[in-house]
């Protein structure tokens, strides 16, 4: 791209997007992988991105390939090395540094996000202060994680040791390219491993600014290292490198299996955060205005790309029209516009092959009999935006109701009783969330404990927190992130046996 930017004329997107990255990468050129604490340009096949608010071309990069994988897998274990002999107190601190950082910094990684991803800007901003409170949370546990000391039935000191996994290769999707970072990254970090990140090859600029500030808050050269480009290049070839200890995948389910598949061949542990298909169950007993309001922000905030997304909404038959309407009437003022507009609520879908197929699930859902209660099943001329879509009279049998769409499509499906809601709820693979709405508690909780989902909310959705774990059943993946659980995908269990008798037996077999 033209660097000139000519004075009587608005700077193109690439120019815009450009100097919002500059400001962490005062003399970038474009994106590369940060390795080693430098930004490195690739010289693999060329990635070009696009603006997803208008379609145009914006910049584009080469892939890093095999030889950025193996060189930030060079670099990665000696950078490890060096944060564990640190003290647990020394790497808190260093934790909160960055939290202070990333806070500085808000206003600047939000707006570099908005232009990189196309999520409206009041998105970005929460998300980017979710990552200060990420590192903020496990900064803390940084020295309040530690083993045990077990009473076993000999003369022994028998103690566990916590001890990092060692390098770690995370690999992240595009719908919450800092948010994402930020949750994998922290634990990570916190519990003394080095860590090979590879965002998507469509969202890779906050991630990079994420890690060049670590560093500027003192985090060690090489412990966090970026890799920019495809996943079936650079990331395979992270995955093939016997310095790699364990993979963490937050994406599709189809990519998660051939990244599992990759794994296992080196015995690799993996953690597997995938898609959902989630239920949210209302009953006739519910508050249903605040329902509604809480249906339209599951499936429409960040334009229905979200794991999460309640995409099923399950409504009681005797309410059923009424509660749909209300639904669709809510879609209809959405504000749908310009990511970087203080007043939009629902930005674009990210990208070309994502709208395609967004717009396919609509009109697929339209030919399978559901009727749109809102939205619209024409493709826009320009950008990727679809508006908020209510598909009324779905059943749980159609595709739409089957396949995660992730856009801002939901499929209204109507029950009898909690018997029908269940079976709906459950007839599906996933197990990601679900949530339920009535004034019955008993029926509440009853629901809770009988649907498959690894998150379940009780007259809410979409709460999350940095605190509480997170992960999915089924086809959603295996594995937490989040909270104390997350500690654990991070760390492996060392025994250590001391031996403290006088006269200590020989052990021929086990004592
Ligand atoms: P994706 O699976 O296409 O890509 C995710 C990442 O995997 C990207 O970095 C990509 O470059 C990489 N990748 C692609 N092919 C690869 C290969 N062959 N080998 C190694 N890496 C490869 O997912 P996406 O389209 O970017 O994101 C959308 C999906 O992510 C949805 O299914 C969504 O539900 C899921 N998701 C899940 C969670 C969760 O926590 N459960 C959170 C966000 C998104």
């Amino acid at each position: 791209m033209n660097d000139q930017v000519n004075s009587s004329r608005a700077p193109s997107h690439a120019e815009r997007l450009l100097d919002a990255f500059r400001h962490f990468f005062p003399t970038a050129r474009t994106v590369g992988s940060w390795i080693a604490g430098e930004l490195v340009e690739g010289e693999g096949e060329t990635v070009a991105l696009y603006d997803a608010a208008t379609g145009e071309a914006t910049l584009s990069y080469r892939d890093g390939g095999a030889a950025h994988a193996a060189h930030a897998a060079d670099v990665a274990p000696r950078a490890q090395r060096q944060w564990w002999a640190l003290t647990h107190a020394a790497r808190g601190r260093t934790m909160f540094a960055i939290a202070r950082e990333i806070r500085a910094e808000q206003e600047a990684i939000a707006h570099l996000e908005a232009l990189g991803s196309g999520k409206p800007i009041r998105d970005c901003r929460a998300e980017a202060a979710k990552v200060a409170e990420m590192f903020e949370y496990y900064g803390g546990w940084a020295d309040k994680f530690y083993g045990d000391v077990i009473p076993v039935p000999t003369s022994h000191l028998n103690y566990t040791r916590r001890e990092p996994a060692g390098t770690v290769l995370q690999i992240t999707p595009w719908n919450a390219p800092v948010f994402t970072c930020g949750w994998q990254l922290a634990p990570a970090i916190a519990m003394g491993n080095a860590v090979l990140l590879k965002p998507s090859e469509l969202t890779p600029f906050t991630s990079l600014a994420v890690a060049m500030l670590a560093e500027r808050a003192g985090l060690p050269k090489g412990v966090i290292n970026v890799l920019a480009g495809y996943g079936h290049t650079v990331a395979q070839a992270a995955i093939a490198h016997r310095a790699i200890a364990k993979v963490v995948f937050v994406g599709s389910p189809a990519t998660g299996a051939r990244i599992a598949e990759a794994a296992a061949k080196r015995v690799l542990p993996c953690v597997l955060e995938l898609g959902g298909k989630s239920a949210n169950v209302v009953f006739e007993d519910a508050d249903l205005e605040r329902a509604a309001l809480n249906a339209q922000a599951a499936i429409f905030a960040g334009a229905g790309q979200s794991c999460v997304a309640g995409s099923r909404l399950l409504v009681q038959r005797s309410v059923y029209d009424r509660f749909v309407a209300m639904v669709a009437g809510g879609a209809r003022q959405i504000r749908v516009g310009d990511p970087l507009d203080e007043r939009t609520e629902v930005g674009p879908i990210n990208n070309r092959r994502q709208f395609d197929h967004v717009m396919a699930m609509i009109a697929r859902g339209v030919e399978g009999g559901a009727t749109l209660a809102a939205g619209s099943a024409t493709p826009v001329e320009r950008g990727y935006f679809v508006s908020p879509t209510v598909l009324a009279g779905a059943h749980n049998a159609m595709d739409v109701a089957r396949a995660e769409i992730f856009g801002p499509v939901v499929a209204a499906i109507p029950f009898d009783d909690e018997d029908e809601a269940l079976a709906i709820a459950n007839d599906t693979d996933f197990g990601l969330a679900g949530a339920v709405w009535t004034r019955d508690v008993g029926r509440a909780h009853r629901v809770a404990a009988q649907v498959n989902a690894g998150t379940f909310w009780i007259n809410g959705y979409k709460t999350i927190n940095v605190a509480s774990p997170f992960g999915g059943y089924g086809l959603s993946g295996y594995g937490r992130s989040s909270g104390r659980e997350a500690l654990f995908e991070y760390t492996q269990t060392k025994s250590v046996w001391v031996e403290t008798a006088r006269e200590p037996a020989t052990a021929f077999g086990y004592l």
